[in-house]
């Protein structure tokens, strides 16, 4: 049975780790700060953004949550998002998504400061990640699996590693993040999407697998290889009459089978999400350290 990697646990660590380093700011005069922007009632973006709102009181971050109509123009949009990067109280920006369709949501996250881009989605942060230049901001959700295998303790320098899933939120920044040439990269990494022939053999080559392509227990014991580490970035939701809200969970991988080959899993929920939003807070957190520095980079520690 594989061991279960826990991503409360490991998120409880890092909050441990910021709480320290938000009281260091906070001695020098400075309030880490994130505003995050909802625009339109989406319930499941509601209640990210929630929970996101409720960490940063938890961690005694300034916290401002602007809730906007779904008849918000581009243009309102637009000069509220200039209005907090001009907010020297605002070190994280952060547009959640998806915003109603009428918005141009590229256009949005270049409008950001990239230096308040905590999301790590602007251009100029893309291409720092590509560059390996550690003053800018990562995507939280590859940070956080990125964090969940060092703090468990998995070799990523020079092993295989599948990702299955080309996104910019996910599976591109995690393949470019662990294939970095630094002591918390060296991956040899391969990136699997819809269009790959015989994926199965493909992951089964793989010491990890990380999967993010949106379908529910697509992954099955027959894709992995024995002893494999596969975390699940996956969220989907599947009927499920004896629930309550008539749904449950689920990853994109098939955890029951899967588990009993591979040497460590992350479950669902319970894994790779509460990680994202650790990481989110990390990196309001090294944006306001940052600022301090007048935007000096930082070693590539992958913190
Ligand atoms: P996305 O933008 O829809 O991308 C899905 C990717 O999976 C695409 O690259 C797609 O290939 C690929 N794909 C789809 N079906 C496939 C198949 N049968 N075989 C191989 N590849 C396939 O999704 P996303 O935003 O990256 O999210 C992926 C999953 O992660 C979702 O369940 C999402 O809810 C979850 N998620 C979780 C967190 C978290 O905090 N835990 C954060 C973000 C996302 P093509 O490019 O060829 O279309």
């Amino acid at each position: 049975m594989a061991k279960l990697i826990d991503g409360r646990a490991v998120a409880e660590k890092v909050y441990v780790d910021l709480r320290r380093e938000i009281a260091d700011l906070k001695a020098k005069g400075i309030t880490p700060g994130l505003a995050v922007i909802l625009v339109g009632d989406n319930p499941a973006s509601s209640a990210y953004v929630r929970s996101k709102n409720r960490m940063c009181h938890e961690l005694g971050l300034h916290s401002v949550k602007l809730e906007l109509p779904a008849s918000t123009t581009q243009t309102e949009l637009l000069a509220r998002v200039n209005e907090f990067n001009r907010d020297s109280s605002i070190h994280g920006i952060l547009v959640q998504s998806p915003p109603p369709e009428h918005i141009d949501e590229a256009a949005i996250v270049r409008s950001l400061d990239p230096r308040k881009d905590v999301d790590g989605f602007h251009p100029e942060n893309v291409a720092k990640l590509v560059l390996e230049d550690a003053s800018g901001f990562v995507p939280c959700t590859p940070l956080g699996v990125q964090r969940l295998l060092l703090e468990s303790d998995i070799e990523i320098s020079g092993a295989h590693v599948v990702v299955l899933g080309r996104s910019m939120i996910v599976g591109k920044p995690v393949a470019l993040l662990l294939m970095q040439k630094n002591k918390n990269g060296n991956a040899t990494v391969t990136v699997v999407h819809s269009r790959s022939h015989d994926l199965a053999h493909i992951t089964r080559s793989a010491d990890i697998v990380i999967a993010a392509i949106g379908r529910a227990e697509f992954l099955r014991a027959d894709h992995i290889r024995e002893g494999a580490v596969v975390i699940d970035v996956g969220i989907n939701r599947v009927e499920d009459p004896a629930r309550q809200r008539g749904y449950r969970l689920v990853g994109d991988i098939a955890f029951d089978e899967v588990s009993k080959k591979a040497s460590a899993i992350t479950p669902v929920p319970g894994g790779v999400g509460p990680m994202t939003i650790a990481m989110l807070m990390a990196n309001t957190v090294k944006a306001a350290r940052q600022f301090v520095r007048g935007g000096s980079p930082e070693s590539p520690t992958g913190d």
